[in-house]
């Protein structure tokens, strides 16, 4: 089995919810787990061991999202006169659950870590069913609809809860149901306060980057706008209270908002969300000698992370065991059997971007024509 050791490194580990930071610390990877952390690692014999060495660098797990429309990637554009979409007027039209359908028969993907869920549960019910509970939901906000339903559980993730009535939120804390904020899409498109940054809700709470149409696609962002968003308002009502402005909103809380939490969102937790021993091996590696980390990184390196780090920062990421970008560049990537035309085909990455490109190209071509007048107020009739 293949061995990875990474070493010498400044580990960010959690102990439950708090971040120790671990300095000259080994992590061996086996397969895809964490197979020990620590100083001084002794290889294991007979392993095809693969030595990074992360001396001046910052180890971090994975940061996790909770909410992502992902095919929005190919449609970059402004959403006010984005007015490629194609709409389909019936709510649960046989080409979306036809598609479900080969996706499902279709899994596992990426060694089980890619499953199938559905932003709608009620799917199998008939379709008069489906319209009434839609008109029902008008009426009734969603969790109280979920809790009258007895459907409530942990493994409920709301998105977009800004707003939420103190005795909803009451509600939602005590079956421990989860949410996702998404900070950027949430602030420009006036959807409210991000909720996640609320001390008072942010145990359940965990972070989404949303549309990347919209807005950039990496998590270390989505923390940094909406930890620095709360710390603003928040002091807004200090100041007007006369009181002198401080900073509540501390960044252990915010780092474990985009890891460990966001693992617990998506019921992973035990997987994934912290670099621990028997944990996949999910890990994001920054280059503490940049221009923009160099000195923070020394003062503090959670700080470096959070206030001072920038994608281009990182220089190794990790996925399942897997080198999937090095000296910060992704990787060649094979594709998946099951979903694709040519199984087994390696892309090399100015690839990928022609496909994305070939792909918005097609979504653009099939939006012409759409009569988008129409399509928003179905949209506007069926969601209010
Ligand atoms: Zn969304």
């Amino acid at each position: 089995m293949g061995a990875i050791l990474l070493q010498g490194g400044t580990v960010l580990a959690h102990e439950g919810d708090l971040v120790k930071v671990l300095c000259d610390h080994d992590i061996l990877i086996v397969g895809n787990k964490i197979e020990d952390i620590g100083q001084g690692l002794t290889l294991p014999d007979g392993s095809a061991v693969r030595v990074i060495d992360c001396q001046g660098k910052i180890v971090s797990p994975g940061f996790i999202d909770t909410h992502h429309h992902l095919w929005q990637s190919q449609r970059i554009k402004n959403w006010a006169s984005d007015t490629s979409i194609e709409f389909d007027e019936d709510l649960l039209p046989e080409w979306w659950l036809s598609t479900l359908e080969l996706l499902a028969k279709s899994a596992p993907f990426g060694d089980g870590r890619v499953r199938l869920g559905l932003g709608f549960d009620d799917f199998k019910v008939p379709r008069e069913t489906v319209r009434d509970l839609w008109a029902r939901c008008h009426a009734l906000d969603s969790v109280s609809l979920l809790k009258e339903y007895d459907l409530l559980n942990s493994k409920i993730l709301f998105s977009h809860i800004n707003g939420i009535a103190e005795s909803d939120a009451q509600i939602l804390l005590a079956y421990g149901a989860h949410f996702s904020s998404t900070p950027e899409t949430e602030l420009q498109m006036g959807l409210g306060e991000p909720v996640a940054f609320n001390p008072d809700l942010s145990s359940n709470a965990s972070i989404g980057i949303d549309c990347h149409s919209n807005n950039s696609g990496d998590i270390l962002t989505q923390l940094r706008l909406g930890m620095q968003h709360a710390r603003g308002v928040e002091n807004v009502q200090v100041s007007e209270n006369g009181e002198y402005p401080n900073v509540n909103i501390k960044l252990e809380r915010i780092f474990s908002l985009g890891t460990i939490q966001g693992a617990r969102a998506v019921n992973m937790a035990d997987k994934i969300g912290s670099l621990e021993v028997g944990k996949l091996a999910d890990i994001v590696i920054f280059n503490a000698t940049s221009p923009s980390m160099v000195c923070a990184a020394k003062e503090n390196p959670l700080a470096a992370v959070l206030l001072h780090a920038n994608v281009g920062d990182i220089e190794v990421v990790v996925v399942d065991g897997v080198v999937r970008k090095e000296c910060g560049n992704l990787v060649d990537v094979q594709l998946l059997d099951g979903i694709n035309e040519r199984p087994g085909e390696v892309l090399h990455q100015r690839e990928i971007s022609t496909r994305l490109l070939e792909s918005r190209a097609r979504i653009i071509e099939r939006g012409r024509g759409q009569d988008v007048g129409r399509g928003m107020e179905f949209l506007y009739k069926t969601f209010g």
